[in-house]
């Protein structure tokens, strides 16, 4: 991915409900102190003790507890029930409470930006994962299991390039899950699982080509949110069908010239055109650099303003704003209009897919972006669960 030029803590399980403004969940607050009582039962407990003290200053008592607990019982309904923190520190993410909250259905599933983030370690674990290598065979191994015990249909839309330095048949291979495969009308999620080859955006010649390039954010994020996601699928909406699909080669791109991107897409997009299939997709989503521990998702130029996709984006930015998770950035950002997979999807096979992207990894200069930094320690459950939370709802919303 690259910009049309070159390209950018809340415990962690999310439950259905919308956030104060500009906090964070951390825990569930009883709601009278930790007793786990609320303001009547608390004080009611205590007054046959008080009336075996005496009957009539029980009476008294009785009189002046009643207003007190009337007036906590008042600031109770006010109350969140959820302890709320400012943001500024980044406190070891905790569960929260399993009741749901006020409004909320009990059966409403939970993100787990924990697991999600678990998930993207363990696809760091295989090291790079460019086209062809030994990380990205260990990695197609892990999620095509998980996908597989999740009740999902894998499928490998294989084929074979040209290495652009040594001029070898590389294999390359889209993954494909799809759920409730009947499905005539489809929503497409996609992401990257390729890791560029080389960090070759550091700044020292000698780690450009000897570093490592893990591609935490570049990479795992979007396949990280997508296998938490895959937990959920069945708890959604049964009007359409949902296809995932993990590109390979988005990037197998040695220096700026040597080297091709979104080789993975273009043969998907391409693929659809030449052998329709029986179904089409209405939506797709671009999952990419998704997991940022500052994140801040503005939206990218060309979904914004492309007619089909336009629409796509406005949904997943009011979902975000009506759960309050403020990091989904309701206006165009990042200098450039970003070249990523959405592009063969939208030009070849015209699928209306929107890139959600932070192109800021940390800041505006997204000096993490193709170099060792780009590592798991940089990311956080919490952006995970709460980019995977907004993209739930949003498909939740689709009925
Ligand atoms: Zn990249």
């Amino acid at each position: 991915m690259k910009p049309d030029a070159v390209r950018r803590s809340f415990p962690v399980v999310y439950l259905r409900g919308k956030l104060p403004k500009g906090s964070r969940l951390v825990s569930f607050q009883p709601t009278h102190y930790n007793s786990g009582m609320n303001a009547i039962e608390f004080w009611s407990a205590w007054i046959p003790k008080a009336m075996r003290l005496a009957r009539h200053r029980a009476l008294l008592l009785l009189a002046v507890l009643t207003c007190i607990s009337l007036s906590c019982q008042g600031e109770n309904s006010e109350a969140p029930s959820l302890a709320v923190l400012p943001t500024t520190s980044n406190p070891t993410p905790r569960k929260v409470q399993e009741k749901p909250l006020a409004g909320q259905t009990t059966a409403a599933p939970r993100f787990d930006g924990e697991r999600a983030y678990h998930y993207l370690r363990k696809i760091c674990s295989f090291g790079n994962r460019r086209s062809g290598s030994l990380g990205m065979r260990q990695q197609q191994q892990l999620v095509d299991k998980h996908f597989q015990e999740l009740g999902g249909e894998v499928q490998y839309q294989r084929f074979r390039i040209k290495h652009p330095v040594t001029g070898e048949r590389v294999p390359l291979a889209n993954l494909i899950v799809h759920w409730q495969s009947e499905a005539k009308e489809r929503i497409l999620l996609c992401a990257h699982y390729d890791s560029r080859p080389f960090p070759d955006r550091e700044a020292d010649p000698r780690r450009r080509k000897e570093g490592v390039f893990l591609g935490a954010n570049d990479g795992a994020s979007g396949v990280a949110v997508l296998m938490e996601l895959g937990h959920h699928v069945g708890s959604l909406p049964k009007h359409f069908g949902l296809d995932f699909v993990l590109f390979d080669a988005e990037e197998f791109v040695f220096e700026e010239r040597l080297g091709n991107y979104f080789i993975g897409s273009r043969w998907f997009a391409t693929q659809y055109v030449k052998n329709p299939p029986k179904y089409r997709y209405v939506a797709g989503v671009l999952l990419d650099m998704v997991g940022d521990e500052k994140l801040s998702i503005y939206q990218e130029r060309y979904s914004a303003t492309w007619p089909d996709t336009r629409p796509i984006v406005k949904e997943i930015w009011d979902t975000a704003s009506r759960l309050g998770v403020d990091e989904f950035i309701p206006q165009i950002g990042y200098p450039e209009a970003i070249r990523d997979d959405h592009l063969p999807l939208h030009q070849i096979a015209k699928i209306p897919v929107c890139d959600v992207i932070d192109f800021e990894y940390p800041g505006p200069r997204n000096r993490y972006w193709h170099t060792t930094a780009d590592a798991p320690g940089r990311c956080s459950a919490e952006s995970l669960g709460k980019v995977g939370w907004v993209i739930y709802e949003w498909l939740a919303s689709k009925r």
